[in-house]
């Protein structure tokens, strides 16, 4: 094969992977299995016919007999529930290519390449509101209380179309003239088809990675928030609880927030990076699915919080978006060549400067404070009756703090000893004086 930058042999281009992530093979393939297991675990868990969240009691010998009858496994699947799922998804392709949006330029790739991206995912959410509205200003919040009821059934339907996505950019990597990721090129399934083998399928312009990554799972999220604040108003004759608002008035802002800055995703370690398996494309069954277990959860457990509790979570979600934004900003200006604030770095040898005060004097990832914070926010409208509807915060930490880790290996590797000399002066991870 040869590339932009001359002539390159493909697997010069495409060093094997050498080093595992994950545990290797056997983390691959227990988080490929585990994390479908928690999805449907924490619907089971916490579903009002099951009993409540958890049910106070399980009867383990009737799980044990559904677990080995063909009847409840058939009952994962819903057709009607799948068809408004292909609809759905194809509805995001559509206004994809559809609707207006500037183009804007990735990173240079190894081979030299730069992709061009469509940005246009907030002008599609915009288009989900206006049709969501529509429906409710015609017809009421009665239409939406079909995603409470086929729950399963669309959680399969996308936990499917994660699989296929992964399966589907997995076989076709092994074309001629793939660029592969640095870290998913193990030659074991497993943990290639978990990682990501190929670095950015595509179809045609349509960049499968960033696409998934953002749109699908995202919207779904805020399509799925809102059509729980719909059941809890069939329920209770039109009146939605104020924790109810409080969740999906802060999930929805956190989806618009992300979209509207869509541009800022084609720097990040995913898209630059990291493949495109079935890691990055849980991303469209994880967002919607699990994310929305506080707002499903006030459905059968609707609660009051009252003026005072209202305004307390209100400012921690505040707080932990301030936060968020600011430390993305000053980043992201930086990284542009802006430092409107004077704020002080260093130069490392690659001549790239690091930042070292500020946001990003104060930790390693003050972004990740912020986005735990309002995290925190989102699971506190649930009270304290249940752990099940902090799962999110608890799980997302994990995440984040892997992340982190990941991410500092990845830099200690990009700047040496440039940055040890980061560390020094900037030592706490995430959360200044703990960690
Ligand atoms: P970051 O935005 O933290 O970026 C890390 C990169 O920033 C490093 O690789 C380095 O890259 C650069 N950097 C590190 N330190 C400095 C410094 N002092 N000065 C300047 N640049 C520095 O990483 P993520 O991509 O993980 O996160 C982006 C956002 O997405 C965060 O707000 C995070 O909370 C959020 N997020 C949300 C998730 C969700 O599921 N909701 C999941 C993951 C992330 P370089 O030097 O090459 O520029």
């Amino acid at each position: 094969m040869t590339s932009a930058k001359g002539k390159t042999t493909s697997s010069e281009l495409n060093p094997r992977t050498t080093r595992y992530e994950f545990l290797g093979p056997p983390g691959a393939l227990a988080i490929c299995i585990g994390t479908p297991v928690v999805m449907y675990a924490m619907y089971f868990g916490c579903a009002e016919e099951y009993g409540g969240c958890p049910p106070p009691q399980v009867d383990w010998a009737a799980v044990a007999s559904a677990l080995t009858s063909w009847s409840w496994w058939r009952g994962l699947w819903d057709t009607q529930a799948a068809s408004l799922y292909l609809a759905y998804y194809a509805f995001v392709v559509v206004s994809w290519y559809l609707l207006p949006g500037k183009y804007v330029q990735g990173l240079p790739m190894r081979n030299g390449q730069v992709k061009t991206y469509k940005v246009n995912a907030f002008a599609t959410l915009l288009l989900l509101f206006g049709i969501s509205a529509g429906v409710l200003w015609r017809h009421g919040p009665q239409p939406f209380t079909i995603i409470y009821e086929k729950w399963v059934g669309l959680l399969t339907a996308s936990t499917l179309m994660s699989f296929a996505l992964a399966l589907g950019c997995y076989l076709a990597s092994f074309r001629d003239g793939a660029l592969l990721a640095l870290g998913g090129n193990s030659g074991n399934f497993i943990y290639d088809f978990f990682i990501g083998r190929e670095l950015n399928p595509s179809i045609g312009s349509l960049d499968l990675k960033s696409f998934n990554e953002l749109r699908p799972g995202l919207m779904l999220w805020a399509l799925v928030d809102i059509a729980m604040a719909c059941t809890q108003a069939v329920r209770r004759g039109g009146h939605v609880t104020d924790s109810m608002w409080l969740v999906v008035l802060f999930q929805c802002w956190y989806v618009a927030d992300a979209l509207y800055n869509e541009s800022a995703v084609f720097t990040t370690m995913d898209i630059t990076s990291d493949g495109f398996g079935f890691m990055l494309a849980l991303a469209i069954t994880i967002e919607p699915f699990l994310y929305s277990l506080q707002a499903r959860y006030l459905v059968f457990n609707p609660t009051e919080l009252g003026p005072v509790y209202t305004a307390m979570i209100l400012a921690v979600n505040l707080l932990g978006y301030y936060i968020f934004r600011a430390a993305n900003g000053e980043k992201n200006d930086f990284r542009n060549g802006r430092n409107p604030k004077n704020l002080q770095y260093i130069t490392t040898e690659s001549g790239r400067k690091l930042l070292t005060s500020g946001w990003w004097g104060r930790s390693r990832h003050p972004n990740y404070m912020g986005d735990l914070l309002m995290a925190l926010a989102w699971s506190l409208p649930t009270g304290f009756n249940t752990p099940l509807t902090y799962f999110y915060v608890i799980y997302f930490t994990i995440l984040l703090v892997h992340r982190q880790q990941r991410d500092d290996e990845a830099c200690r590797k990009k700047y040496g000893k440039d940055w040890e000399k980061y560390k020094s002066i900037v030592p706490w991870r995430i959360v200044p004086c703990l960690y």
